[in-house]
């Protein structure tokens, strides 16, 4: 990996994987036990590459935008689990998810991806052609919502998405919801990402946090509340990376 085990340790911390796991050591046991070893040269390739985004210079030491290998890990043996072919992610940046996602479905399964910013997706593509899965996206760059709008009024897309990762504007995450209930099929599976939010979910209400932090954590609260109270899924709530939460559309 490109980074040492300092940096690693820093990231970690910040993050506040401390909060979920009972040691910052037991999570890099995780990693190098069980994730690092078998992750697939592309994706720690993509990796590599998104460790370098001039992003990182803003929030240096921090991993706040990718998905963490454990998680990718995760994603693509719950892709695999329940065999899904057709599939949606909302949040894509350099294409770490993309890529868990791509490498675990059939030659012809299919990734309506979305993104308002297509520079970021541009830098990891080459890896995700090299790997030879680009043919399984369909890329849209723009805001996630009107596309959804515009399926629904399609109505040919109802009840067709086997899986959906969520993992983009958290103050959007309920207006997708909204709309993505609709889209994946009875007995699929929306997950929605960073429902931990750093453990700001459980920060008192004068914790020091960072300003996004604290912005978005009002959006997570509400999201994991009506989660919980929604009929129409079954959830499921992980510790892994950022916190994720499965939900299983039952009716
Ligand atoms: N899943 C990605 C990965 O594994 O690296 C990380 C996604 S990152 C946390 C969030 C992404 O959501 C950013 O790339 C951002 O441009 C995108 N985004 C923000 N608002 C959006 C919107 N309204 N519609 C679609 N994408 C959006
Ligand atoms: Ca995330």
């Amino acid at each position: 990996m490109a980074t040492n085990g300092d940096e690693q340790q820093s990231r970690h911390q910040e993050v506040g994987h401390k909060s979920l796991l009972q040691s910052d050591a037991l999570y890099q046991y995780i990693l190098e036990t069980s994730v690092y070893p078998r992750e697939p040269e592309p994706m720690k390739e993509l990796r590599e590459i998104t460790a370098k985004h001039p992003w990182w210079n803003f929030f240096p030491g921090m991993n706040i935008m990718t998905t963490s290998a454990d998680e990718g890990q995760f994603l693509n043996m719950l892709l695999k689990l329940i065999n899904a072919k057709n599939t949606m992610e909302i949040g894509v940046y350099t294409g770490y998810s993309l890529l868990a996602t791509a490498l675990a479905l059939p030659d012809d399964g299919k990734i309506l991806a979305m993104d308002i910013n297509r520079e970021n997706y541009e830098l990891g593509l080459p890896v995700i052609e090299k790997a030879g899965v680009a043919h399984k996206i369909d890329f849209r760059e723009g805001p996630a919502l009107p596309v959804l709008d515009q399926m629904i009024e399609d109505g040919k897309y109802h009840g067709t998405f086997d899986f959906i990762f969520v993992d983009a504007d958290k103050d959007n995450y309920m207006n997708y919801h909204k709309r993505l209930i609709e889209l994946v099929k009875v007995g699929g599976v929306i997950g929605y990402d960073n429902t931990l939010w750093n453990g700001s979910v459980v920060a008192p209400p004068d914790a020091p946090l960072r300003k996004y932090v604290r912005y978005y954590r009002d959006f997570v609260l509400e999201l994991n509340k009506a989660l919980a109270a929604d009929p129409r899924i079954e959830i499921c709530m992980l510790p892994v990376g950022d916190g994720i939460t499965i939900c299983r559309r039952i009716k």
